[in-house]
């Protein structure tokens, strides 16, 4: 397994759409890599709770979202949750200005972005399972910017009231 550099708002790769991943290529040797290298970068990361294939410089339409966002509500013993080719099939009609959303590959500016409260997600899992998954609070909102991710989008496009912020002021980041 291998630490893997994020890339930075500039990059090309965070604007482009990122490529489906191949159903039958989820159990490969190379995809089962990148899913593992994602995992340890992303636990690398104290104050990182989501990461998005081409936040490593792939693009392909896979994100992780790490246990960490998880145990604040359960003890149980959670998991990372690997998202391959996601889509979104159903947004709550209410949204609301989330305050603090940030990016890993936008450090360190945090601003307010309209999210829908509830989302509904499809995505095939690690092992090539199809999952639907519904989510509210913290994980919708991770759910919604992993996405734009893999769509080639960057919060701070569309995010209002932005402020620069240093490390010591914040404690999680998208
Ligand atoms: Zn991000």
């Amino acid at each position: 397994m291998s630490i893997l550099t994020i890339t930075e708002k500039g990059n090309p790769v965070l604007n482009k759409t990122a490529l489906p991943v191949k159903i039958e290529a989820i159990n490969t040797p190379k995809i089962q890599k990148i899913i593992k290298d994602m995992k340890e970068t992303l636990a690398s990361i104290d104050d990182g709770v989501g990461l998005a294939a081409p936040q490593v410089d792939i693009s392909l339409q896979i994100f992780i979202v790490s246990k960490k966002v998880l145990d604040k509500k359960s003890k149980a013993n959670l998991n990372d949750i690997v998202c391959i080719n996601p889509k979104i099939v159903k947004f709550s009609k209410t949204k609301k200005w989330l305050a603090g959303e940030g990016c890993l590959s936008v450090r360190w500016y945090y601003g307010k972005v309209l999210r829908s409260t509830n989302v509904t997600l499809e995505y095939y899992d690690e092992y090539g399972q199809k999952q639907i998954r519904g989510a509210g609070g913290i994980l919708a909102h991770v759910f919604q910017h992993e996405c734009d991710h893999l769509k080639g989008e960057l919060f701070i496009d569309k995010a209002k009231d932005v402020e620069y912020m240093d490390a010591d002021s914040i404690n999680s980041i998208l």
